[in-house]
């Protein structure tokens, strides 16, 4: 087990550069999620761009952040902001990042505690650090300037989900373009991300050599499994990730399949609230608000079981590791008309994986058979390997940096296009320093 251990893991050089722009890893350089990257130039300007953790089992932590002052968080995912508890309460760093990410990031952590608590993970921090992250955050909104020293810096909408920022940076030699998770197609919830034009692009490549099938044909085959359940008398059960999924799949239903009666369970409800409380962040705010008023939304025990009676329940959590999805499932298994729609990645060693593997889900600690049908739908906001590729020839980016992704499948076919369109690319590696621009990168 990887145990993160303030003092001892770090792995930022002493050093300060000596020249141009130096990045480092801490973590999600070579991986999906855990991200924590360091920038800092030669005149000691230094921000730490994201601070999350992988919720895998066991969690993964990136290296021990060095000090710093400021540090913006992208958005409200905990692989991106899961270790900032940490940072303010031991360096006293200032948050920085959309009102709606600085809302949900309270949830996100309190959960986050939750289940290390319950899982018996270790957690670098605790409850008391989410009070003094809370404080720590200072808000901006999309395309708002402020200075860091002399760099410039600006959000910018990512798509992905509601309230998740790019971060655009103008020094005084050299344009910096972040993009944190992103993706350039609408989906339900949010509009796509648009290029901005930039010297080296940071760029997310989670989809590298997978393209997404496209959304309209997707949206259909979806909207006609849940029909043909329905009406073989059968119910549905979608789990859902709270932040963004499950939103995006009651707007789909409402849109495609008004008659039908969906209940709605989990995190994503209280989540649901707080994007309302930023309509500015959201596409379609009254689509989404109709969308909400007209599923029952559950609470409590009684509501759980009238649940049960309805055409579709939509839950968390997304990957069948506990939350009421488990729940649901253990009641909904003893009839094999019902089936289990997943709409999301499903990692090694959860629920969700066993079930499409083995036809088996550990329930309440006993191994259990589910002998439903099931079906995966692909309603991913990442950009797909096209969308990357458009994106980074849209930024007509010097350099691109290629991270949050896996770098033996995804990032190698990424890699060769974004070569042979003329873009010089950086493959980062945890732990390890690079230089940014060319006379840079070349001689390293
Ligand atoms: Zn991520
Ligand atoms: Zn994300």
């Amino acid at each position: 087990m990887v145990f993160y251990s303030p003092g001892r893991t770090s792995s930022y050089p002493e050093q300060p550069p000596t020249k141009g722009y130096r990045y480092h890893y801490l973590g999600g350089g070579n991986e999906v999620g855990n991200v924590g990257v360091v920038l800092e130039d030669h005149k000691q300007t230094r921000l730490l761009l994201d601070y999350g953790l992988a919720p895998t089992t066991p969690p993964r932590y990136p290296s021990e952040a060095p000090v710093v002052r400021d540090a913006v968080i992208t958005h409200s995912h905990v692989d991106h902001l899961g270790m900032a508890p940490w940072l303010c309460a031991n360096h006293r760093t200032r948050l920085h990042g959309t009102a709606l990410t600085a809302e949900i990031s309270e949830l996100m952590w309190y959960d986050c505690h939750k289940v290390s608590s319950i899982e018996k993970y270790p957690l670098a921090w605790d409850k008391r650090d989410i009070d003094t992250a809370l404080e720590s955050w200072n808000i901006h909104r999309y395309k708002e300037e402020w200075m860091h020293n002399d760099w410039k810096l600006e959000l910018h909408r990512a798509g992905h989900i509601p309230g998740a920022a790019m971060l655009n940076i103008e020094t005084p030699e050299r344009k910096i373009l972040f993009s944190g998770d992103f993706d350039t197609r609408d989906s339900p919830l949010t509009k796509g991300a648009e290029p901005i034009k930039t010297d080296t692009l940071f760029l997310e490549g989670t989809y590298g050599g997978r393209e997404h099938p496209p959304l309209q044909e997707e949206e259909l085959r979806f909207i006609n499994h849940v029909q043909r359940v329905v009406d073989r008398g059968g119910k549905i059960l979608i789990p859902a990730f709270a932040n963004g999924r499950t939103q995006d799949i009651v707007m789909r239903l409402h849109k495609h399949l008004p008659h039908l009666d969906v209940h709605v369970d989990g995190m994503g409800k209280k989540i649901a609230k707080m994007q309302m409380n930023h309509p500015e962040m959201i596409r379609d705010i009254h689509a989404f608000k109709n969308a909400w008023s007209w599923c029952r939304r559950v609470s409590g025990k009684s509501d759980r079981k009238k649940a049960l009676d309805a055409d579709v329940i939509v839950s968390t959590s997304g990957m069948m590791q506990g939350g009421p999805a488990i729940w649901y499932l253990n009641r909904l298994r003893h009839d094999t008309s019902n089936a289990v729609l997943f709409t999301g990645y499903q990692a090694e060693k959860t629920g969700g994986r066993k079930l499409q593997t083995e036809g088996k889900v550990n329930i309440f600690g006993n191994e259990t058979e589910i002998p439903l049908e099931w079906e995966s739908y692909s309603f991913s906001t990442h950009a797909g390997h096209k969308e990357i590729v458009d994106f980074a020839a849209a930024c007509d980016a010097e350099e691109v940096v290629i991270y949050h992704t896996d770098p033996n499948t995804a990032r190698p076919p990424l890699v060769e296009t974004l070569e042979k369109n003329g873009h010089v690319v950086h493959t980062p590696v945890n732990g390890i320093s690079e230089y940014l621009g060319e006379e840079y990168s070349r001689s390293n």
